[in-house]
């Protein structure tokens, strides 16, 4: 049995992180800035579905009315406009003249924030928390986080085979293993389980693996848990939701332009006097190339959300927080295609799936490793700049898969790419899914009506995003739909947790 080596990052790191997160003299102006320019470039930019989606629009005729402005183009945004134009392309009570019109903007090139930078995992943990999450927000919000979860990805990865996208998008169900570097770890994993179990929630087919079921099966001296779990490659998954959304959307019905490179920098009230279309507009979204009006607007900004609402700013809103990212050889070849992840989420990796026979033959295969956060002073929170990596943290990560697989990887080995990325965290871990709110506001006149936002990820936003954009699509279309005089009034979906929602009536 190997010795347990020495580890790189620190462990147990998570409460004294949350304490500067939640620390209001730290904040200065982080987050309330546009995405930086001139981001690095992330394995996931190596390769597009299509090359003209990435630049999209910026050439293409200017937008300057619509009914619905996303902005964001990451997985919120592009999936709030793939579930709008299924909720319009099934419903027959908007006549052919009025087709629901929406546009897409992003200060940068197509999917390009978090979700072209991130680790590529897509994996339903919803049983990790149970135990304080019920305590926090009662018992079934804790079964509703759970069904979240599982609901994003069955229906993600549903919609992949569906479409028949696996190869396309490098769809790897291979299983997720969590390895448990402290006792406590897994004291209270098990204590999650069987709370979740326990409440109804079927966890599904985990297995718990000893240390020595961990060496002999993945080499690594730790005991660990494991569960389905896939990875895949982000942003090529959102340009094929980009592109089903535009094949799918009935002209009549629904349509949706999109222009890059195009930052939002501030948003304006119409007058009523101003607004003459069918539907109110309320809000001129202004941008460099011009301005558009619109009746509703979809924050999808995440990190970058206090940019345009600025009482989101601050850790009552969402904090900015950088995470990082490299593509390193193993010094072996064939490894299992599992993802993994450790120590309170702060690391997580895989390995690429290798194409061909002889990839498999000759290759040693590249893994995707993320996390060194709880090993910088900061923890990375309140950095807005994804230009660059952080030297310090490369030479921690790099230490890393070498300390954790012994013999499998070699220590020091530089790197084949490296990036950084930009997540938004929210005190509570939870994204903000509804109307926008400000608390402070106390006037009678809803000072943000037809607003609304869908952000907050705090870096755990694949299994999550697809489902939260679903609920603020509904939220949109029932709004639409009840000012033509055809809906009821939206309610929650039985996999919503109710504190996600920033109006909860
Ligand atoms: C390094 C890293 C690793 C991660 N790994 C994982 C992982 O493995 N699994 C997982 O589940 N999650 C992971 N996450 C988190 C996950 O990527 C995010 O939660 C998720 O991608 C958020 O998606 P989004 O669409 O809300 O935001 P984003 O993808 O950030 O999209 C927001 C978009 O808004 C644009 N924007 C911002 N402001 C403006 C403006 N004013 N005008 C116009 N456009 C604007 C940005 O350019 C950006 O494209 C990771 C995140 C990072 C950074």
């Amino acid at each position: 049995m190997t010795e347990k080596p020495t580890l790189p990052v620190p462990l147990n790191a998570h409460k004294t992180q949350h304490a500067v997160l939640t620390d209001p003299n730290r904040i200065g102006t982080a987050g309330t800035s546009l995405p930086v320019p001139n981001p690095t470039t992330s394995f996931w930019q190596t390769e597009p579905l299509n090359e003209s989606s990435v630049s999209i629009g910026v050439n293409e005729e200017w937008t300057d009315d619509v009914d619905i402005c996303i902005i964001g183009s990451g997985i919120t945004g592009v999936s709030a406009a793939y579930h709008l134009s299924k909720i319009f392309a099934q419903d027959g009570s908007l006549s052919p003249d009025e087709p629901v019109k929406t546009v897409i903007l992003d200060a940068r090139e197509f999917c390009n924030g978090a979700t072209g930078r991130n680790g590529g995992h897509l994996t339903a943990t919803g049983y990790d928390g149970f135990v304080s999450r019920s305590a926090k927000h009662g018992l079934p919000n804790a079964l509703r986080e759970a069904y979240l979860q599982e609901h994003t990805v069955n229906s993600l990865v549903q919609l992949i085979k569906d479409e028949h996208l696996s190869d396309a998008v490098d769809l790897v169900s291979g299983g997720f293993v969590y390895v448990f570097f402290i006792d406590e770890e897994e004291h209270n994993a098990k204590e999650d389980v069987a709370a979740a179990l326990n409440a109804g929630f079927a966890v599904r087919r985990v297995e718990w693996l000893t240390k020595e079921q961990m060496e002999q099966e993945y080499g690594t001296p730790y005991p660990g848990i494991r569960l389905p779990g896939n990875n895949l490659w982000p942003r090529k998954l959102i340009q094929a939701l980009h592109a089903l959304t535009l094949r799918r959307s009935p002209p009549t019905r629904f349509t949706l332009s999109i222009h890059t490179f195009t930052p939002v920098t501030s948003i304006t009230p119409i007058s009523d006097e101003e607004s003459t279309k069918i539907r109110k507009r309320r809000w001129n979204v202004n941008t460099p190339r011009g301005t558009i009006t619109s009746s509703y607007i979809l924050h999808a900004t995440n990190a970058y959300v206090s940019h345009l609402l600025p009482h989101l700013h601050g850790p009552e809103g969402v904090i900015p927080g950088r995470g990082q990212i490299m593509a390193t050889r193993a010094s072996v070849g064939r490894l299992p295609l599992t993802a993994f992840g450790a120590n309170e989420g702060f690391e997580y990796w895989f390995p690429r799936p290798l194409k061909s026979q002889a990839d498999v033959d000759n290759e040693r295969p590249l893994v995707i490793l993320g996390g060194g956060r709880e090993a910088a002073e900061r923890y990375e929170l309140y950095e807005t700049d994804d230009s660059k990596v952080d030297e310090e943290l490369s030479r921690t990560m790099k230490r890393f898969l070498p300390a954790v697989f012994p013999g499998k990887f070699e220590e020091g080995k530089e790197p084949e790419m490296e990036w950084s990325g930009i997540m938004g965290f929210t005190k509570t871990g939870d994204p903000l899914v509804g109307p926008v709110v400000d608390p402070n506001d106390t006037s009678d006149v809803d000072q943000y009506e037809g607003q609304y936002i869908c952000a907050g990820f705090s870096g755990h936003g694949m299994p999550r995003a697809f489902a939260c954009a679903e609920a603020v699509a509904g939220m949109i279309a029932n709004d639409i739909m009840i000012a033509g005089g055809s809906k009821e009034k939206w309610t929650p979906p039985s996999w919503i947790p109710l504190h996600y929602l920033t109006r909860n009536e």
